[in-house]
């Protein structure tokens, strides 16, 4: 089971979760043209995918959906909530890509998909766990908190993109309006770097092996904040990188991937 992160930003979000037989997108928050950069990096060709699911309807995590969806025929997967949601936004797509869940898991190839709720001020918005005979992955951004409920839709997942959107005393002394800094910082909003620390020492003790940080804010946050902020929560806990778990960053924007695929 593998998650390799295409594109991870509060700009612009994509994710693929594959076996050797299954390749699924998660979200498309970047332009079709990006996406398909992305994918060639890490050799995998547009008409390998077998769907796109998407957690919810805001515009860094659909803006390519549609694109890829008409052009290569590829089902789209959400909450019926987010449907309605981002219907209008992604144009109109063939009707036999409409794939609406209401279960509670769902079998695409040999990936078992389980979506979870999250916190966050969406229609209907969902985390993704994804499940197969070599492993384990889950993403799980956007976020205001990290409730039970996620925790027990994670447990023991061996790969987590996990959101580490902003430091909060950054979030804090910037120069975003104060309405755009309550709505970051309430329980359905974003996850603060420290917040994505005790929630990342959460998940090692349930068995997550590798976290890579993402959805970091461009404004409010850094790479190397993110990394030593969850890093010193880790270790207050007594848990070590490279003997409990390995810790990475997902890259924002640049052209180079290859480091960003957490291989399980
Ligand atoms: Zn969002
Ligand atoms: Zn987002």
């Amino acid at each position: 089971m593998n998650l390799c992160s295409l594109r991870s930003s509060s700009r612009g979000n994509s994710a693929v979760a594959f076996t050797d037989k299954t390749k699924i997108l998660v979200d498309c928050g970047i332009s079709g043209k990006t996406a398909l950069c992305c994918l060639a990096d890490i050799n995998i060709a547009p008409e390998e995918l077998d769907a796109i699911v998407v957690t919810h309807e805001h515009i860094d995590h659909i803006r390519g959906v549609g694109v890829l969806c008409r052009k290569f025929n590829i089902p789209v997967y959400a909450s019926e909530g987010t449907w309605y949601a981002m219907e209008s936004e992604i144009g109109v797509i063939p009707r036999e890509c409409i794939r609406v869940f209401s279960d509670v898991y769902f079998n695409i190839g040999d990936i078992e998909v389980h979506p979870f709720d999250i916190p966050h001020d969406a229609a209907e918005p969902c985390g993704y766990a994804f499940f197969s005979s070599g492993g384990s992955a889950a993403v799980a951004t956007d976020m205001g908190c990290i409730d039970d409920g996620v925790l027990d839709a994670l447990h023991g997942c061996e790969t987590v993109l996990l959101e580490a959107n902003h430091d909060a005393n950054m979030l804090a002394m910037g120069n975003y309006p104060q309405h755009l800094k309550n709505r970051i910082k309430s329980r359905r909003g974003h996850l603060a770097n420290d917040d994505a620390g005790k929630a990342a020492a959460e998940l090692v003790k349930r068995g997550t092996k590798h976290i890579l940080l993402g959805h970091l804010s461009r404004e409010n946050n850094y790479p190397p904040l993110a990394y030593n902020t969850v890093k010193n929560i880790l270790e207050s806990e007594d848990i070590h990188l490279g003997r409990d778990v390995i810790l990475d960053v997902a890259k924002k924007d640049d052209v180079s991937y290859c480091r960003d695929c957490a291989v399980v």
